[in-house]
């Protein structure tokens, strides 16, 4: 009787956690790993502790040339120019990524369920992925500008 009831415990333990403190992902997965050391508070917390930053900030939103988005992280190749489009939230969108490039999950916070993505290289958190993008794909990739640099086509 003593051991089932430390077994329950042991039990309700463990769903605290994950419930309780699963979301809060503070700490850095296994899969995820800081490369650039130049990047700044505001980058590491949308890249590691799934942030996103206001919209209308980035200068990326206006970015119209040929070219491609990098991860600012790790460096890989993320979206090639002529995915980007004007989706009007705010973040730089895209229809859709360079193959391989991101790995999904979904993320049930706020009370929403959204598909998130991260980098496939370095696991950082990038922006979520919905299903109102334009006809072509039907996705609109929703990305922190602050995890994207931009190299242009010479
Ligand atoms: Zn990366």
């Amino acid at each position: 009787m003593k051991k089932n009831k430390r077994k329950y415990l042991k039990h309700l333990g463990l769903v605290f956690i994950s419930t309780f403190l699963f979301p809060y992902k503070f700490l850095l997965s296994a899969s995820q790993k800081i490369i650039n050391p130049n990047l700044t508070e505001e980058q590491k917390k949308i890249m590691f502790k799934d942030g996103t930053e206001r919209p209308f900030a980035s200068p990326l939103n206006n970015e119209k040339r040929k070219g491609f988005f990098h991860c600012a992280n790790c460096g890989a190749k993320l979206f090639a120019s002529n995915s980007k489009f004007d989706s009007g939230t705010g973040w730089p969108s895209f229809s859709e990524s360079l193959p391989g490039a991101f790995k999904t999950k979904i993320d049930y916070s706020f009370g929403m369920q959204r598909t998130e993505y991260h980098c496939a290289k370095c696991g950082a958190h990038h922006g979520h992925v919905f299903n109102d993008g334009p006809k072509s794909t039907g996705k609109r990739f929703c990305n922190n500008g602050l995890c994207l640099f931009f190299k242009p086509e010479k």
